[in-house]
């Protein structure tokens, strides 16, 4: 028996399982997928920002350490590459962009755009330079901590659909699973827009909503986009040398044709943005369920006896080296961590 079996092997649920398994914890990491991001964290535009942004409910208190905790597994995992360009951001109403000023934060004008998006053929008045921003491979990353945790003698199964919890009254004794009952002290569920199902069993409900998002993966000259734009109808980013990310709106016809076609517009709005883009060419493109607990994150145990412990939030990109390192701790302590105490399931459960 594992003392901890994580279920999920997206971003949120491989920093969980790296955090546990580096402080010498037995742990299991399932995933229904052949390898690791293969939900929403394959499809994710990856972008970590530690300032800006929206940060509903204890999201506010994590945020603080999100640049730090990147920048530590930097130091730590040998595969992870954050680039740190900054991010420029404009919307068109100006009112809505002076409320998004704050520390790290700076308000920039024609010059300093054109210096730091040279190629952008119609800059704005005014941005948002966040210079402190990143971006990764969301894959990469995933992987790294994956392998970092098997390295730390963690126990990864992909193909592994868990099913549901195995209950014993009110206590959770580990998970049923297309690869047979995984026994566990404690049950951890990364497993983002899969949570609310696997905790039908329990007499609570979980807000977690399901927000689909699109994103496309283009050729371009490399340099390009040097900084993460968001402008108000694009989002792009280089995420290796010649290869940009770029979000577009989400198509309610999911059939291949149409979302092509959908990407193939947003591709040509970043044409009519940046000069130099003419030969940009589609790669690909990714949709994803983004989880969505309405009230912020939910992280922490969600029986009395600890042996279920949920882990769900937005912008599990940007937070989970954070959350993964105060759950572990979580785990392995027994000691709260008062970052997380607005996070608490029975705060926000129905
Ligand atoms: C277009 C787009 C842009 C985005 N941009 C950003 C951004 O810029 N910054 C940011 O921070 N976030 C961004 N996000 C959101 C971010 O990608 C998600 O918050 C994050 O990936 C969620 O990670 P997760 O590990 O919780 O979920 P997932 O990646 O979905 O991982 C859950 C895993 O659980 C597994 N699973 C589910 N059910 C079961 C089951 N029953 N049995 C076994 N395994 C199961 C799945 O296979 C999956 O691998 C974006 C998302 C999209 C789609």
């Amino acid at each position: 028996m594992s003392a901890v079996v994580v279920v999920g092997a997206g971003i949120m649920g491989a920093s969980v399982a790296y955090h546990v398994a580096r402080q010498g914890i037995p742990v299991t990491l399932l995933d229904q997928g052949p390898s690791p991001a293969t939900g929403v964290t394959g499809a994710s535009f990856a972008w970590i920002g530690g300032c800006g942004g929206d940060w509903p409910g204890g999201a506010q208190d994590l945020r603080g350490s999100v640049l730090a905790d990147y920048r530590r597994l930097e130091t730590e995992l040998p595969h992870v590459a954050v680039r740190w360009t900054g991010s420029l951001t404009w919307t068109n109403a100006q009112t809505k962009q002076n409320s998004r000023l704050g520390p790290g934060r700076f308000r920039v004008g024609g010059s300093d755009i054109a210096t730091l998006e040279p190629n952008l053929r119609c800059p704005p008045e005014q941005a948002i330079h966040t210079p402190s921003d990143g971006g990764i491979d969301p894959t990469a990353m995933t992987n790294a901590l994956v392998d970092a945790a098997r390295a730390h003698g963690a126990t990864v199964i992909h193909n592994s659909v868990v099913t549901s919890l195995k209950m014993a009254g009110e206590r959770v004794e580990g998970v049923l699973s297309s690869t047979g009952f995984h026994a566990a002290a404690t049950v951890v569920l990364a497993a983002g827009t899969g949570i609310p199902k696997l905790c039908e069993p329990l007499p609570v409900s979980l807000p977690v909503a399901a927000s689909p998002a699109c994103r496309a993966r283009l050729t371009a000259p490399p340099g390009l986009v040097k900084t993460i734009v968001a402008g108000p109808d694009f989002e792009v980013r280089e995420v290796r040398d010649g290869d940009l990310l770029l979000t577009f709106p989400h198509v309610e016809d999911q059939s291949a044709t149409s979302l092509e076609q959908a990407a193939q517009a947003a591709l040509r709005r970043l044409q009519t943005h940046f000069r130099g883009s003419d030969s940009c060419r589609l790669l690909g493109y990714r949709t994803g369920r983004r989880p969505m607990p309405a009230h912020g994150p939910i992280i922490g145990y969600a029986t009395q006896d600890r042996s279920l412990y949920i882990a769900v939030t937005h912008s599990a990109v940007t937070l989970a080296p954070t959350a993964g390192r105060l759950i572990a701790d979580e785990l392995v302590t027994g000691q709260p961590a008062p970052e997380l105490r607005r996070c608490r399931p029975h705060r926000v459960a129905s």
